[in-house]
């Protein structure tokens, strides 16, 4: 079993389009299981044209707090101590918005009055399976708005599709944009990472920044280059840094009108045009990925990093401990 992680650090950079075609010509060939990694915004399913769930089920309960007005004496000391902004005075009464409450319990802690706060649970997202018409299952996650924990519901949608995987399986993650809990959570544990990027300034700065994160895990990374005719002063510099790091390039993407219009009509470019340059780019960089995998052991003891790269975060420490 192996899992193909495709990120992107950009959004809307084209990782879905990459991730969709990767998924329908790698399922023509072995079983696929396809997870949508974005719980906050999915959006594979619209790409495969996935409309109804087979099953929907909620996930995990986040803390929410609650102020109980008949106990509050109104001192105001939990909206001066709230972390988070999430309490406000409305109407004379101090009121807990759901969305902003992280449910941390320092408002409990700091009220004089017992029992003048309560918490209670609140569903934090749904995990869904649906049968796409590609023949492949595709487990996706929605999260419910201002709900944290989404890099655990991914880390779910995971443990889900390794769990009905059977041997020769590819488990092919759709992960969030950023380098996030999300993002975390997706390359966590996987083989292969399929980076998108796009030849311009924002791109790349997010491609190293994710690209760091692949090489903490230490993953091997290959490299599409989506529209890469749109900057192509820009090129180099992209094509420079994956020479330097030893990252192939799979596949160079032209620009192409049928992308976005495929998007529009909810079906993947490489069967809406087939025909179009974007589908033939698209198609010969998963040929690609695929030879990868038919060949994962030689290519991988050939690929894998050789070196950790740890991230290093920068501490730092509270005043009394400096110097
Ligand atoms: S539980 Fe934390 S975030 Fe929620 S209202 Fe209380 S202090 Fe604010
Ligand atoms: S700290 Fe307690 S008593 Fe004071 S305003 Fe908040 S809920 Fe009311």
């Amino acid at each position: 079993m192996l899992e193909i992680v495709v990120a992107s650090g950009k959004g809307g950079v084209g990782k879905s389009t990459v991730a969709a075609t990767l998924a329908i010509h790698l399922s023509r060939r072995r079983r696929l299981i396809a997870v949508d990694a974005d719980a906050d915004a999915p959006n594979l399913h619209l790409v495969l044209g996935v409309t109804d769930w087979s099953r929907e089920e909620a996930f995990g309960e986040a803390m929410v707090a609650e102020i109980l007005e008949e106990k509050c004496t109104r001192c105001g000391r939990c909206m001066e101590e709230c972390p988070y902004g999430a309490i406000d005075l409305v109407d004379g009464k101090y009121v807990v918005s759901s969305v902003l409450c992280e449910g941390c319990l320092t408002c409990t802690l700091v009220c004089p009055v017992k029992g003048a706060i309560r918490r209670y649970g609140r569903v934090a997202g749904y995990i869904r399976e649906a049968s796409t018409r590609y023949g492949f299952p595709l487990i996706s996650a929605r999260m419910e708005p201002g709900r944290p924990n989404t890099g655990k519901i991914v880390s779910e949608e995971k443990e889900r599709a390794r769990r009905a995987a059977e041997e020769n399986t590819l488990i092919l993650v759709d992960s969030a944009a950023g380098i996030g809990c999300q993002v975390v959570s997706s390359l966590a544990g996987s083989h292969l990472a399929v980076l998108v990027a796009e030849p311009t300034p924002a791109s790349f700065s997010d491609l190293k920044r994710v690209y760091t994160l692949t090489r903490h895990f230490m993953q091997p990374a290959v490299l599409v280059i989506n529209k890469y005719d749109i900057n192509e002063d820009f090129l180099p510099v992209i094509e420079d840094f994956a020479k330097e790091n030893g990252v192939e390039i799979v596949g160079k993407i032209p620009y192409d009108d049928a992308v976005p219009l495929s998007i529009a009509s909810m079906k993947p470019v490489i069967e809406a045009y087939p025909d179009s340059p974007a589908s033939k780019a698209l198609l010969a960089a998963a040929a690609r990925v695929e030879s990868i995998v038919s060949d994962w052991r030689a290519w991988f003891m050939k690929h894998r990093p050789r070196e950790p790269r740890p991230y290093k975060p920068e501490i730092i420490r509270p005043e009394k401990f400096r110097g």
